[in-house]
């Protein structure tokens, strides 16, 4: 990874300036370079942290979900609330996750598919990827400068960026892509930057919050269940008294709540009191309940609903231990309080939400730079002229599965595109 070209001449005028090496930035910049080895635009990528790419290398454990299989329209409902289809499509549209496979196999990145649909390199190992993304660069010759944190950036009067960096390097570039990230995992270079350059520039920024996070759950009792995950639960938000959305989702418990993918694609509308209730057996009634119980009056109480409901034994035992029953309790022996209660555990097991992850365990981040504000054609600025946005910094989170990469990636291409039209 050893091509980080220093910029020999800081008052040349730049086609394009990209601020952050991250999936976004490396797309935009290959594109402006018209993925082409014979592209003699100048293009510069300015890196805050030493390395490029950190969170790239960190995405899906290390190996990288790059995105993910099936048709791209069944992508646009996957980035939350319904409005954001449209300002999602064109950017989507113009580079697929097909698109990607083909850059990715072309350059001699083989991809496979592995489980639930989720796209992966063949090695399983992120680093591929962003050695293949700095191979390219180098090929189409972009420049790649890091340890620069760019602090400020400023029209000019004839209609350049100035762009200033910690370091006290001025740049001027005709056309500024901020592909700086979102605000999760801080230490990889992404501390919420999209905020500075949304008020130089008179940007409205969506607040930031956390979003594909684990839950803490107050009173939580299942420390000890740690590592036991259901799958496909059926899962109600109750706000108020009031259920307001229902998902399905693979439930993973943790030390201190809940995650798993169900909870995490969730997460972005937990709010802090929320009720979360998990269905082990989706719409079992009190009258088929009593016809179980009847039928197997000698079974344990525990072994029943393990086997009839496949859920994990250890947390039936520990359920069971709070609500004060015995696993060996014959099914004879159940009150109708105690069937009861039961019902409820299989039915609506309530977790209350006392918190949803920090930005320190989201991956990704909600919120950023308004989508009203920004041209869904071409990533460009509806306020000022030449300046786009690409990847997280933008008002737009997607589930987990590799969505957001493939966002980061296709918003990259169009921003890149439009920047040298
Ligand atoms: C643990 C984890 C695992 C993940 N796994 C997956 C996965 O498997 N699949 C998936 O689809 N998504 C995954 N994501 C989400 C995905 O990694 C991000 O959505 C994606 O990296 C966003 O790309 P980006 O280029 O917009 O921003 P980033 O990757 O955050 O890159 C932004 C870059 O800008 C730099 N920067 C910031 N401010 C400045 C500044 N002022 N000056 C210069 N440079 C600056 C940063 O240092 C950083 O390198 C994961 C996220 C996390 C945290």
């Amino acid at each position: 990874m050893e091509n980080f070209v220093n910029v020999r001449n800081e008052r040349e005028t730049l086609d394009v300036l990209i601020v952050g090496a991250g999936p976004a930035g490396f797309l935009a910049a290959m594109s402006a370079a018209g993925f082409s080895s014979e592209n003699s635009r100048k293009i510069l990528i300015l890196e805050k942290m030493p390395t490029p790419g950190r969170k790239l290398l960190i995405a899906g454990s290390g190996r990288c979900n790059l995105t993910h299989a099936g048709n791209i329209q069944d992508f646009f409902s996957r980035y939350g609330q319904k409005e954001k289809e449209r300002f999602l499509k064109p950017a989507l549209l113009n580079f697929t996750n097909l698109d990607l496979l083909q850059l990715l196999q072309k350059n001699g990145l083989p991809c496979v598919q592995l489980n639930d649909g989720k796209l992966f390199p063949k090695s399983e190992r992120s680093r591929d990827v962003l050695e293949l993304f700095l191979r390219l660069c180098a090929e189409f010759h972009v420049r790649i400068q890091c340890g620069e944190a760019v602090v400020s950036a400023e029209k000019s009067d004839d209609g350049s960026f100035l762009v200033r960096t910690e370091t006290g390097k001025t740049f001027r570039t005709r056309n500024l892509i901020v592909s700086v990230g979102g605000k999760s995992f801080p230490a990889t270079g992404s501390t919420g930057d999209g905020e500075r350059f949304a008020k130089q520039f008179g940007h409205t920024l969506v607040p930031l919050r956390p979003a594909l996070a684990p839950v803490t759950v107050s009173g939580y009792s299942f420390a000890s269940c740690a590592g036991i995950s259901f799958p496909d639960l059926s899962i109600s938000l109750w706000r108020d008294g009031r259920k307001i959305a229902q998902r399905t989702g693979d439930v993973l418990l943790t030390h201190r709540g809940l995650s798993g993918p169900g909870i995490l694609d969730f997460s972005r509308e937990f709010q802090r009191g929320d009720i979360l209730r998990l269905a082990f057996a989706p719409g079992l009634t009190d009258a088929q309940f009593t016809e179980m119980l009847q039928q197997n009056p000698q079974r344990e109480i525990g072994n029943l609903i393990r086997t009839a409901f496949g859920i994990s034994g250890r947390f039936v035992s520990a359920v069971l231990e709070q609500i004060g029953m015995s696993d060996s309790l014959k099914c004879w022996q159940i009150s109708k309080k105690m069937r009861k209660m039961l019902l409820t555990f299989l039915t609506e097991f309530p977790f209350e939400i006392q918190s949803v992850g920090s930005f320190r365990e989201a991956m990704v981040t909600a919120g950023g730079i308004a989508l009203s504000e920004i041209d869904r054609q071409t990533m460009e600025s509806r306020k000022v002229p030449g300046l786009f946005f690409a990847g997280e910094v933008l008002d737009v989170d997607g589930d987990t599965g590799g969505f957001n990469l493939q966002f980061a990636f296709s918003s990259g291409v169009l921003a890149g595109k439009n920047a040298v039209r």
